[in-house]
């Protein structure tokens, strides 16, 4: 079935080494789109939700912690999934954003592999 993908990180090299990683994973998205922050990706989310969103932490003007909440708000998002990919590993931080809406974490640096593992079970 055609899934869409939002990677929203404001390092645009990290989304295309996200985007990179995605494609060797051998996971497909018919459409694709980014965001810079958390604002910029809840303005896109305003002409329609997205399937999987992975989900940088560290944003300036809207973190990835903020934008889970905003978007959980949202009933027309209430079925996508959001996967964090942040350096941040604690599992206190972890724990927080997972109690607030989000469905899974991955580190940075991360393996095609990885995301594998992690976007499969979301996929069918
Ligand atoms: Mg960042």
């Amino acid at each position: 079935m055609a899934k869409s993908l939002m990677i929203v990180d404001d390092s645009a090299t990290m989304r295309k080494i996200i985007m990179r990683t995605v494609r060797m994973s051998g996971l497909e998205f018919d459409r694709t789109e980014e965001a810079g922050n958390g604002n910029e990706a809840l303005e896109k989310l305003g002409g329609g939700p997205v399937d999987i969103m992975l989900c940088d932490i560290n944003m300036p003007e809207m973190s990835g912690t903020e934008l889970v909440k905003e978007v959980r708000k949202l009933d027309s998002c209430a079925d996508m999934r959001i996967i964090m990919v942040s350096t941040e590993s604690s599992q206190e931080l972890i724990d927080g954003v997972v109690a607030d809406g989000a469905n899974g974490y991955i580190t940075k640096p991360f393996t095609p592999e990885k995301f594998q593992e992690k976007l499969t079970p979301f996929m069918n």
